[in-house]
């Protein structure tokens, strides 16, 4: 009755947490999304584009304006250049970004290494494009297995997925390492698909690197990066891929049957976010570095183990010793017993490591990140 694509995933298990969490009234430490307010400018740009009338369709691959400034953030951040006429696409959210650039790039059975814990999308974005997915597990310490990266790319690689920093595990990609995987995709004539909305979400003085920044990458990288975790827009939906010529064409043409465009207003109260100082983004990182050591030491004190992420707003805990349950079964008592959702592990996992972990956020107020600390101190295993 259905097509067979749909039988492949299941509705985001991210989103699931967020409605179990709403049921049981517990502190949502699942869905990674702000629960303080937007920078006052933005809301205030966003208003006032509506007043000035941006009400109508943008042209369908983005504002001239948005896509003007997000070249030169390109140039100057990472390092990447981007002519806005021919190679920048705005799109709704990175999520469609990625799902657009998979269905322009993908032809049924071609394969897409994925590195092993990934963001919940990447399975069904490979499901829906048609792509065989190859997993490759990092190695405990968050490194590449290199000789597992090798033996993964073949004939039929078409793409390599990155997402640096790493969303659920906090990795932040060398360039040793990425210079490893460009190598690759030299040789095996691959394109990277490299996700970066946590680019400005840095520890410990780590920096980010594009991999389309590298010798040899500029035409077979397509960058995606977008405004919601940077600039704590989630419900915005604007994401921007960066792309050579021939494939934008590709892209757009996708992106255009897809959504039509991104909410015009809001693509013109973006500009606004991308002229914001240098400091905005030392505070944004500043203000998370906090966030991360709060919840990395409750998160020990109660008996999980974790290493503290280099990037974005994630961690990836083991459930403590002495758990009788797997990730689902734990994730379902934390909710409605403890009072704290979080994701179970098997969401970002293809093999059985999952099932021992859960994931949270740290994407929240203080007085929220407290209120789940004292609970997490009530918990008795
Ligand atoms: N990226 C966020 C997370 O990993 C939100 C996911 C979503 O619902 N789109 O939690």
């Amino acid at each position: 009755m259905f097509a067979k694509r749909t039988d492949y995933f299941v509705e985001s298990v991210i989103r699931d947490m967020t409605r179990l969490s709403l049921k049981h009234n517990a502190i949502n430490l699942a869905q990674g999304f702000p629960d303080f307010p937007a920078p006052n400018e933005l809301k205030q740009a966003a208003a006032l584009s509506i007043m000035e009338d941006f009400n109508q369709y943008s042209i369908t691959w983005g504002a001239k304006d948005l896509r003007e400034e997000i070249s030169q953030k390109a140039e100057q951040y990472n390092h990447i250049e981007a002519d806005p006429e021919s190679q920048v696409t705005i799109t709704c959210g990175s999520t469609e970004a990625m799902m657009a650039s998979m269905l322009a790039l993908i032809n049924e059975g071609d394969e897409a290494v994925i590195f092993e814990p990934f963001y919940e999308n990447y399975g069904p974005d490979a499901a829906v494009s048609g792509a065989v997915p190859r997993f490759v597990p990092l190695n405990d310490d968050n490194s590449i297995d290199e000789d597992a990266l090798n033996c993964a790319f073949n004939r039929k690689t078409r793409v390599i997925i990155l997402n640096t920093p790493n969303n659920p595990c906090g990795k932040v990609f060398t360039k040793g390492e990425l210079k490893m995987i460009a190598d690759l995709c030299v040789d095996n004539d691959v394109i990277a698909v490299t996700d970066e909305i946590y680019e400005y979400i840095l520890y410990d003085g780590k920096k980010h690197i594009s991999i389309g920044s590298l010798d040899d990458m500029k035409d077979r990288t397509i960058t995606i990066s977008g405004f919601s975790k940077t600039y704590s827009i989630t419900g915005w939906r604007i994401g921007y891929v960066l792309a050579q010529k021939e494939l934008t064409s590709a892209i757009r043409k996708v992106h255009d049957f897809l959504t039509v465009g991104a909410p015009a207003p809001l693509q013109h109260a973006c500009v606004t976010a991308l002229r914001f100082p240098d400091s905005y983004y030392e505070e944004l990182a500043a203000m998370y570095d906090g966030k991360r050591k709060l919840l990395y030491n409750a998160l020990i004190k109660a008996g999980f183990k974790c290493k503290m992420p280099e990037g974005a707003y994630y961690i990836l805990a083991d459930i403590p010793d002495g758990v009788n349950m797997d990730d689902m079964a734990f994730a379902k008592y934390m909710v409605s017993e403890v009072g704290v959702a979080a994701v179970p592990g098997s969401s970002f996992y293809r093999s059985e490591a999952g099932k021992h972990k859960l994931r949270f956020t740290f994407s929240k107020k203080d007085e929220t990140l407290q209120e789940a600390v004292k609970r997490l101190n009530d918990l008795n295993i």
